[in-house]
């Protein structure tokens, strides 16, 4: 098994259903050997984006910048891009019927996946969550300081994972995408998009490196007690 083959994922959805926002795992300690990816920041503060080896933090008042490695991570997703399919769509398609197609390219569902989707957008809805302060409120109090954007006839990148329906709880189940414009001046988590003209690439990630935080905060959450059904889908869409 390659290195390539793994996807290294900082911590677990279910952590930050809880609220653990704090981290002592910094970007710089984990971005080595690695290209792609998404995630958040210490506190919330904002969208992480990354591919071509070039990262992002998008922040909740609209604004990218390139991620600061010193920043910390209460939750990514890590890996090495290298694509090993590339399709391209070349109609208006709704985020229902492209993930469905999509879906039916990747060989299984039953594996995860690195997916990247890149031209014209007819529309890209996205949200960046405000920076939380403590006390903490669970993630799905914290998305109500959100900012949501709509882009419309944009240009730019989609970046993310496919997470098969076990993996929920650590990760988001099915696609979880994160969106920035061309010019690199905006994007965030996505809730919904309609594809138009976009070259589609993906690589399957059978390795699993789960990177549990050893913090306090961690080690004393309540994760038994959530309906983790019912609060992804607020937290994320
Ligand atoms: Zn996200």
């Amino acid at each position: 098994m390659q290195r390539e083959d793994t996807l290294l994922q900082i911590s677990t959805m279910m952590a930050l259903l809880d609220g653990v926002f704090e981290s002592e795992t910094s970007y710089a300690s984990i971005l080595e050997g690695h290209d792609f990816g998404i995630g958040t920041f210490d506190h919330l503060d904002g969208e992480m984006i990354g591919f071509d080896g070039s990262f992002y933090q998008l922040r909740s008042d609209g604004s990218a910048r390139p991620l600061d490695p010193e920043t910390t991570t209460p939750f990514c997703s890590l890996t090495r891009f290298t694509p090993e399919q590339t399709l391209s769509v070349n109609q208006e398609m709704t985020k229902q019927d492209f993930e469905q197609w999509l879906s039916e390219q990747l060989g299984t569902i039953n594996s995860f996946y690195a997916v990247r989707i890149e031209g014209q957008f007819s529309e890209v809805k996205t949200r960046t969550v405000a920076r939380q302060e403590k006390p903490f409120r669970p993630i799905t109090e914290a998305v109500a300081t959100q900012s949501a954007r709509t882009f419309e006839q944009t240009e730019g990148t989609l970046a993310g994972y496919y997470t098969p329906r076990f993996g929920h709880g650590i990760a988001v189940a099915g696609y979880h995408l994160h969106f920035i414009d061309k010019e690199r001046s905006g994007g965030g988590h996505v809730f919904d998009y309609t594809v138009n003209r976009v070259t589609v690439t993906f690589e399957e990630k059978p390795r699993l490196d789960l990177r549990l935080p050893t913090t306090t905060a961690y080690r004393e959450a309540d994760l038994e007690s959530h309906d983790m059904e019912k609060e992804i889908k607020i937290a994320e869409g």
